[in-house]
């Protein structure tokens, strides 16, 4: 989509920190890192938020979610967070569909 800055990302007009790609999931390192790991994965498919998750594309969510596991798994992070914004209110800033895996500190809880 035009204007999404992470469909850009998918499509290589804005430069990024791929760590993992394959035919449906793009991951890379966030700019503005808020853990020692900080990644985020997004389907390549524009899908705005989890709002617009339906019976169509919800193995998405589920490619995000083993994708960001296995590279917890890879980079041999024990404990990790990943952390859905959904909506501005909960901090969402870009709407493309995105998982946090935030690693390699603790985290506390409840979160801010
Ligand atoms: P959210 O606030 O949940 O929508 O997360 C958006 C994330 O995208 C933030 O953590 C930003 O730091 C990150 N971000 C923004 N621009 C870029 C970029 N060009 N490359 C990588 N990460 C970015
Ligand atoms: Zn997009």
């Amino acid at each position: 989509m035009e204007n999404c800055l992470f469909c850009r990302i998918i499509n290589r007009e804005i430069p990024s920190s791929i760590v993992y790609e394959d035919d449906e999931i793009l991951a890379f390192n966030d700019i503005s890192p808020q853990a020692p790991v900080h990644i985020l994965l997004i389907p390549k498919q524009h899908i705005r938020s989890t709002e617009e998750i339906t019976e169509v594309n919800k193995q998405i969510a589920g490619r995000l979610i083993s994708a960001a596991s296995e590279i917890a798994r890879q980079k041999g992070i024990e404990g990790y967070r990943l952390v859905f914004n959904c909506g501005e209110s909960a901090g969402q800033s870009v709407f493309h569909l995105h998982c946090h895996l935030l690693g390699g500190r603790d985290f506390n809880w409840p979160p801010g």
